[in-house]
């Protein structure tokens, strides 16, 4: 073996070690039926071949329109529902592959957090059972010893463990969102999805719940899947951050990079979607056409093509592969904004129907 080889071959196997989810081609297609005998006439494809790796310890933005797939990704992530084909791989396990009894068990290492910190939470139980509720299933603890837990958990995430025993109505939406956040880290999770954690709350008790998280991450070592439909929510967050259109990953960057120079155009229209306080100069507009396409049928070719201000021939007849286009940056895009030399900070571009 060639030194070149041992080293390319123990660079692999260090970022091997820092991956802690490894999501393979991963497919969650909706069967569409129709007429008095429920034949199956089509499929919704939710999720259309997402491969990614999430390392430990960082927190993955996903971003993207309503009904582009982010939340059934998220649910498919934590086989919380079944895929239709492809892997995910939870420290080298693949989920959808173990049993019931196996499964239960590494539900303790994977959680949750719901969007809705009103539906999400039972309005019958006492707010100490359901932050309780996750210990009683899994650990088999005392009434005593859960008691503890509960106050330890809720003085953690900044709730007042005096109130332990009132009901979720009780609390303002922020608190119930803490409440949602003290019963997933009650079993010292090591991943957590917060779908949308923080999209119902108010702007200001976004910042409070995003701030509590990223205390938690790092008091906890955990690593998150933050999935929001803005940019500007999972900015300050993230470590890294995936745009997802129609099913599909169509840009992966750093935090950082990504907003400084987003390569594909989508991204760039998501982009112009945050409103910015002083804009500096009067920037070119891009305006995006059409609707979103049914995910039931997709476009041919780019799936973006029906709204991309770049289109070409070959975006209709060539479906753009996810990948390198630049050093850690990937992106499905013929055309990536940066070898046009037409990035965000020369054009503004803003999504707009025709
Ligand atoms: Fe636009 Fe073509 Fe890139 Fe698709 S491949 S995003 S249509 S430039």
């Amino acid at each position: 073996m060639t030194m070149e080889t041992a080293e390319t071959l123990e660079t692999t196997q260090a970022d091997r070690n820092r991956v802690l989810v490894e999501i393979e081609d991963l497919k969650k297609y909706f069967p569409i039926h129709k007429g008095l005998l429920h034949r199956t006439v089509g499929q919704v494809k939710a999720v259309d071949g997402v491969t990614l790796s999430i390392r430990k310890g960082e927190t993955f933005g996903l971003v993207g329109e309503s009904g582009c797939g982010k939340s059934t990704f998220g649910r498919v992530l934590l086989r919380l529902q079944s895929a239709t084909s492809g892997k995910v791989l939870f420290k080298d396990r693949d989920i959808h592959a173990l049993n019931a009894k196996e499964m239960q068990k590494l539900r303790e290492e994977m959680q949750i957090i719901f969007q809705d910190p009103f539906g999400s939470l039972n309005p019958r139980f006492l707010v100490k059972d359901i932050i309780g509720e996750p210990l009683r299933i899994h650990r088999n603890m005392s009434g005593k010893k859960i008691d503890a837990r509960v106050v330890e958990l809720m003085e953690l995430v900044g709730l007042d463990p005096s109130r332990r025993n009132r009901y979720p109505h009780e609390f303002s939406g922020g608190q119930r969102q803490r409440i949602g956040i003290a019963r997933a880290i009650a079993l010292n999770p090591q991943f957590i999805v917060a779908d949308e954690a923080v999209s119902a709350l108010d702007v200001s008790v976004q910042s409070q719940v995003i701030n509590l998280l990223m205390k938690l991450q790092k008091e906890m070592g955990l690593t998150f899947l933050f999935i929001a439909h803005g940019l500007n929510v999972v900015r300050h967050i993230s470590d890294r951050i995936g745009v997802m259109y129609l099913g599909k990953l169509v840009e992966v960057a750093e935090t950082e990079a990504m907003f400084a120079a987003p390569l594909h155009p989508y991204t760039a229209a998501l982009l112009s979607a945050i409103p910015k306080p002083t804009p500096k100069k009067k920037l070119e507009r891009i305006v995006l056409q059409g609707d979103v396409p049914s995910p039931a049928n997709p476009p041919a070719g780019c799936r973006f093509h029906t709204r991309c201000p770049f289109v070409q021939d070959k975006c209709r007849e060539q479906e753009p592969q996810l990948e390198e286009k630049l050093p850690g940056r990937l992106a499905a895009c013929h055309y990536p904004l940066l070898e046009k030399g037409n990035g965000p900070s020369t054009v503004q571009v803003s999504i707009h129907a025709k």
